[in-house]
């Protein structure tokens, strides 16, 4: 008998956690991994802001695959082209590969909810690449106000005042001075909004620790619009509407933050899924298609002690990719599958240097101890997929900062 194919697809926080927790526990005699991903390289999406803003290089965000596999397991570098789980197949940029059980983590797409210009204009936080470009995409425009003065090349607008909204505001706003500074740009020509449809900012925290967070970077410059939406955008202009009406604000940069949905491919194959996230049993395996598993953002999974799903995070990523690589452990044992059960600890939003606001293990925090919890959480995922070797390269040593 040949050997069991597993094929993990997307190495994010839940493809690479599956990866690496279950080369682990198999016998490479009889077990094949075979992890497939577009780049050579995971980046931490949690730390993408930060390249967005300049505060660390996008090279600092990634590092390679392939280092971090053995035995079982082996790298191919490719891009997803479909899933067809009818005949058990996944037909890559670089091959088509049969699998007896599949783990799908492709992670998520920026979602433009029709809105006109956002897809030609708009900046998106969604991968290293696109981080980098908003940086430079940035500079070029405070070049430009410095050669023609004109506000929207100085006039920054965030579309969303959720959690990668706010970390990339508080990370923008540190970086500021040091841009007035290099582009002669007077502080006071310098604007950065954020428009939010909601009330208030940051859902998923309470209160007081949006509150917080609001007043924290008004302190520091930024303009909050509520109950706004953003309706257009050109490359000159972003258009909202908000309880004054319609108002088109004269601004070279949108960053959008407002929407994001699973995965086109997902989307596009047999396995039935709402926007390309796909709704999985407590044991994070797809109902029609048993040897199908999600993890991360691709999947929905109910939280059933609140009859609501879970929010697509990386912490729980992380925890199913582990969970799934049991349940493989366990059918590969013909022992029974059994449900995901979350360690939920909390989150953390940065709210730039030295600052943030954090809900951990129902304390909130905020401030300098919100910051150094923030960075302790980011050295503890290196920690989980590449062990103390991969902090040493990648970690976060100037907790206190
Ligand atoms: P991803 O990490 O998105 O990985 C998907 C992978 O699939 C990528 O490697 C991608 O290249 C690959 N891929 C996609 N399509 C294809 C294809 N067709 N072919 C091959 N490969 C493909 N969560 C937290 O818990 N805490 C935080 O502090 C936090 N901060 C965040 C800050 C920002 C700026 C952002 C954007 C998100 C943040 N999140 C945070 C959310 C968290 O990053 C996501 O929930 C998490 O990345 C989901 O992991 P994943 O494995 O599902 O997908």
């Amino acid at each position: 008998m040949g050997k069991t194919k597993i094929v993990v697809v997307g190495a994010g926080y839940g493809g690479l956690a599956t990866a690496v927790t279950l080369q682990r526990k198999v016998n490479a005699d009889n077990v094949s991994i075979t992890l497939i991903n577009k780049n050579d390289y995971h980046y931490e999406t949690t730390w993408l802001h930060e390249a967005a803003a300049g505060v660390i290089s996008a090279n600092d965000v990634c590092y390679e695959i392939e280092p971090l596999l053995k035995d079982s397991a082996t790298f191919v570098q490719a891009t997803v082209e479909a899933l067809d789980v009818d005949s058990k197949q996944v037909l890559t940029t670089n091959g088509v590969f049969n699998y007896d059980y599949l783990v799908v983590g492709l992670g998520f797409e920026v979602q433009d909810y029709g809105i006109p210009g956002i897809k030609e204009h708009a900046q998106s936080i969604s991968n290293a690449l696109s981080a980098s470009k908003i940086w430079t995409h940035i500079n070029a425009q405070f070049a430009m106000y410095e050669k023609e003065q004109s506000p929207e090349y100085a006039t920054i607008v965030v579309g969303g005042a959720g959690f990668t909204g706010i970390e990339f505001i508080g990370s923008l706003v540190d970086q500021l001075p040091k841009l007035a500074q290099a582009y002669h740009i007077p502080q006071e020509a310098l604007r950065v909004i954020c428009a939010e449809a909601d009330t208030s900012i940051l859902p998923g925290f309470s209160e007081s620790l949006s509150l917080y967070a609001k007043q924290q970077l008004e302190a520091r410059g930024v303009e909050f619009l509520t109950q706004t939406a953003v309706i257009g955008v050109t490359d000159k202009a972003v258009t909202v509407r908000g309880p004054q009406g319609e108002e088109a604000i004269a601004a070279s940069t949108l960053v959008w933050t407002a929407g994001v949905k699973g995965s086109a491919v997902i989307e596009q194959s047999s396995i039935p899924s709402t926007g390309g996230r796909v709704q999985v049993l407590p044991t994070l395996n797809v109902a029609d298609y048993p040897e199908v598993f999600v993890v991360g953002d691709s999947a929905i999974v109910t939280d059933r002690y609140h009859q609501k799903p879970y929010p697509p995070t990386a912490q729980i990523a992380m925890q199913q990719g582990e969970a799934i690589a049991n349940n493989l452990q366990h059918l590969l044992e013909d022992e029974p599958l059994t449900p995901f059960m979350p360690n939920l600890k909390g989150s953390v939003c940065s709210l730039g240097s030295g600052d943030g606001v954090a809900l951990v293990k129902e304390r909130e925090y905020t401030g300098r101890k919100a910051a150094v919890l923030k960075k302790m959480i980011d050295n503890h995922a290196l920690f989980l997929v590449g062990g103390p070797g991969l902090i040493a390269k990648k970690g976060k040593f100037n907790i206190f900062k």
